[in-house]
């Protein structure tokens, strides 16, 4: 009817004006109507698929989503509000990675409206701002103890001064000679680790974490160590001893400048901002996204000086015969004890994440693909022979895996991923409860149970 048609043509431009996306679906997510932002948004996440279902289009960056859907039970409301939304490099067929956010409101028994923008450019400043906020904690707040030490090319401390009476729980001529890292818990800093934090403040101006410290007498806390280089300065002390120097040194400044603080008061505020942004919230793992944020600076590392690198793709194996068997609350409960045992069998400076509904990443810095591949088997066995109870009842899991390693070869971190996956699926394919390395496209060394 032409009426009907003028008014749909109206409100289409209308939507087509709107400088967000703009979309109605149906409960399945069938797309109905799409303004010009939303297409060109989902567009490249559709992989040059048609685009007329809103869950497939968005099936590999928010598969829980069609999900949530289906557990929203009344008529109408709201069922996620501005939810982040990550769409790796990868996935947009080699544009950035982009940021997405999503409100999707239930306005009839079937009918969604979603409402859908690219938030990439927020999302960076908000990280700069914490970033910002963070150095301002270590630099510029004059409470709690602090001391500074110096540090030649290598990282060796070379020199100490401290505000407080206790000195940290170290005797100054205790630290000389020896590196940074005696000021982290074990696991917390690698050797490498420790020289590219040299490097990064070398490049940026300063490096700054914050985390676990260690004191002399072996206690923790929480503390922050900003390291800056100082210009010009010659250095007195022991020349660099650590015995693969020339690959792991330093280029630039002759010396660093390194201050210590305790921020124990500011720890809680530090975590829960941390937790917001960059965690799962049904494992309280790393997310998608700040696997992916450590997955770029890992392989940016890595151009600069190659080091060992590996990557480990894990799937839970017949995971919806899990749900199916036991119901879903419990298969979120299995979720849960899977991330306790990455947390048990990984380092803590491993980057271990969720990024998909029972799919998880294990980056592991300093690693051979070969110690990657028996740590990743260790997590297997450890999933395997753990018995989880749900309400009185004994649910057995297992994983599968796939590995694979830095090489030149290797051009991105889709690319790596690409091959940890691809191994697998080789996993899969040869049984599940198993780890398979990716060697060239077609060998693969397995391991099974
Ligand atoms: P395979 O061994 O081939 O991996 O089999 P699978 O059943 O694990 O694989 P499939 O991809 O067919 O199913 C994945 C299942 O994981 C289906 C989905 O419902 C479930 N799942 C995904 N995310 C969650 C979640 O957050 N909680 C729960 N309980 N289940 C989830
Ligand atoms: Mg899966
Ligand atoms: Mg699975």
């Amino acid at each position: 009817m032409p009426t009907v048609g003028r008014n749909e043509e109206a409100l289409l431009q209308l939507l087509n004006a709107a400088p967000v996306g703009l979309m109605q679906t149906t409960l399945d997510g069938n797309i109905e109507i799409v303004n010009a932002v939303s297409a060109k948004l989902l567009l490249p996440l559709a992989g040059g698929a048609v685009l007329n279902n809103l869950f497939t289009a968005l099936g590999d960056v928010a598969p829980a989503l069609r999900r949530q859907v289906e557990a929203f039970a009344p008529v109408q409301g709201l069922i996620c509000d501005g939810l982040h939304i990550d769409c790796p490099a990868e996935q947009l067929a080699g544009s950035e990675m982009k940021v997405l956010a999503l409100t999707l409101q239930k306005t009839g028994p079937d009918q969604l409206v979603a409402v859908l923008s690219d938030i990439t450019q927020q999302v960076k400043h908000e990280q700069e701002l914490m970033q910002y906020q963070a150095w301002s904690r270590a630099a510029l707040t004059g409470a709690g103890d602090h001391a500074v030490a110096t540090l030649d090319s290598t990282g060796l401390i070379v020199d100490w001064h401290c505000n407080t009476d206790t000195g940290f729980g170290f005797v100054p001529g205790q630290l000389l000679g020896r590196p940074y890292s005696v000021f982290y818990p074990e696991g917390a800093i690698t050797a490498e680790r420790l020289v590219d934090r040299l490097h990064e403040a070398h490049t940026t101006g300063w490096s700054l974490d914050e985390g676990w410290r260690l004191h002399g007498d072996g206690g923790r806390f929480w503390g922050s160590t900003m390291i800056a280089p100082l210009q010009g300065r010659g250095l007195p002390g022991p020349a660099p001893t650590r015995p693969d120097d020339s690959h792991t040194a330093a280029p630039g400044a002759s010396a660093y400048s390194l201050l210590m603080r305790d921020t124990t008061d500011q720890r809680e505020s530090f975590e829960q901002q941390r937790r917001a942004g960059a965690r799962d919230e049904l494992t309280g793992m790393c997310n998608r996204r700040s696997f992916f944020d450590a997955a770029e600076l890992e392989m940016a590392r890595w151009h600069r000086v190659p080091r060992p690198l590996s990557l480990v793709m894990f799937d839970a194996d017949h995971f919806k015969a899990i749900n199916d068997a036991h119901g879903h609350a419990a298969g979120d409960a299995v979720l849960r004890r899977l991330a306790e045992l990455f947390g048990r069998t990984f380092r803590q400076i491993d980057v271990s994440a969720r990024i998909g509904g029972e799919e998880f990443a294990v980056l592991l810095p300093s690693t051979d693909i070969t110690t990657a591949e028996s740590v990743a088997n260790r997590l297997r066995l450890a999933v395997m022979y753990e018995q989880i109870v749900v309400d009185g009842v004994t649910i057995r899991c297992t994983v599968s895996g796939g590995v694979a390693t830095m090489e030149t070869q290797v051009t991105s971190v889709a690319d790596l991923i690409k091959r940890a996956d691809r191994a697998l699926y080789a996993a899969k394919a040869a049984g599940r409860n198993c780890i398979v390395r990716h060697q060239g496209d077609t060998a693969h060394s397995i391991r099974c149970a």
